[in-house]
């Protein structure tokens, strides 16, 4: 079946008691045995729960894993997943990587004696550079966030695999609908399923997809043990999100690229991110791995004084933080998700003071091509000394 049948599809045929089309959340921590040493499959829900099985079966299905796992947030599934690793242990990851993600990194896990090293991850070169024989795992993003460089998981995955290191891949940009990392690869998919599955800025959620039996294995300990495990009405709450990804993905990317290919022709626009572009020096590795473009894009201004006033004007999109639901949001990484990247990193990779990082929602695109034109002239009179709106 395709994917968008399976996503539609979600938990619709499960629930054999009354024919529920909508799974039913099962709001049970306890479950009754039918006798000494029986179970139902479900006694206790940290370990199990029946609507957040569904999903977990759900999302590694979509992603062509063996077992999935919900979790309380992104940040919660990608502290399940550094639990594989212990003292000494060493991981090479994405330059460019999500704020959250670099500060539990260097934050907490160095606390426990796993260090990381943060390369380009498209350059083999750099790759081989930074192993060593304490190297356990590489952690990509791509396209990464807020720069959106896109890396070639099948060549990481290949590189990893002969090294007998993990490939881990942060899908949360693109979903199983666009990207299936371990189609090419990967070992373990994370998502913040806050973003694009959830869709709807109104859940937090994080998942891990892994592949193999030992690893999947080793991942349910893990995630019952640390127990930062989703809820039964978040769980059903994704569900109900995922069911239309396909559409909101499809209408996610068609603005997005109106929009930045209008930014790109823009007098006061230095430059656009976005690998749905041709002139993005990712654009052939996306379309080769990836059937389409996330709804997120990053673009420098020339002029760092404009921002203030574009943040001011704009409404329709919402200065705020996060990404990947139907309302547009715009966010000034540098202040806000990437403050906890040191300043000489973030210049050296380019997330500067010029940036912004605009999610394109799926309102019509000529709205919120009419909010930011008016945002961008309100900036434009400011700093040619006009009166202050
Ligand atoms: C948001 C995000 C996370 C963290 O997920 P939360 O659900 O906010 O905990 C991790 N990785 C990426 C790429 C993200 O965008």
């Amino acid at each position: 079946m395709n994917i968008e049948s399976r996503l539609a599809q979600i938990g619709s045929i499960s629930e054999p008691v009354t024919g529920a089309v909508s799974f039913p959340v099962y709001q049970s921590t306890a479950f009754r045995h039918p006798k000494l040493g029986q179970s139902t499959g479900f006694d206790y829900s940290r370990t199990k729960n029946p609507t957040r099985s569904v999903l977990e079966e759900a999302i590694a299905e979509l992603e062509s894993g063996d077992a999935g796992f919900a979790c309380s947030s992104g940040m919660a599934a990608l502290q399940t997943i550094f639990a594989l690793f212990s003292q000494g242990d060493h991981l090479i990851v994405s330059l460019d990587l999500y704020g959250g993600t670099y500060r539990l990194l260097e934050q907490i896990m160095s606390r426990f004696g796993v260090s990381a090293t943060y390369v380009d991850t498209n350059d083999l070169a750099a790759l081989e550079q930074a192993y060593r024989e304490s190297t356990r795992a590489v952690l990509i993003e791509t396209p990464t966030n807020p720069l959106m460089m896109v890396t070639d998981i099948e060549a990481v995955a290949t590189w990893a695999k002969g090294k007998g290191v993990l490939t881990i891949v942060d899908n949360t940009l693109l979903t199983p609908y666009l990207q299936r990392p371990i189609e090419l690869g990967a070992d373990i998919i994370i998502h913040s399923a806050t973003k694009y599955l959830g869709g709807h800025n109104d859940v937090l959620a994080g998942l891990i997809v892994t592949k193999g039996r030992e690893l999947s294995e080793k991942m349910f300990f893990l995630h019952n043990s640390i127990g930062a495990v989703l809820g039964p009405q978040d769980s059903w709450l994704l569900m109900r999100g995922m069911k239309t990804l396909a559409l909101r993905m499809q209408r996610h990317e068609a603005n997005a690229t109106a929009i930045a290919k209008w930014l790109q022709t823009h007098p006061m626009v230095a430059e656009v991110f976005y690998p749905a572009l041709e002139s993005h020096p990712g654009y052939e590795i996306q379309n080769k791995q990836s059937s389409g473009n996330t709804g997120i894009f990053s673009f420098k201004m020339k002029d760092a004084r404009a921002i203030e006033t574009i943040l001011r004007h704009i409404r329709l999109i919402a200065f705020a933080e996060s990404l990947g639901g139907v309302e547009s949001l715009m966010t000034y990484p540098a202040v806000q998700t990437h403050a906890d990247i040191p300043l000489e990193i973030r210049e050296k990779i380019g997330v500067d003071d010029r940036l912004l990082r605009y999610s394109v929602g799926i309102e019509h695109v000529d709205d919120l091509m009419t909010d930011l034109a008016r945002a961008f002239d309100a900036a434009a009179s400011e700093l040619a000394g006009g009166v202050k709106a």
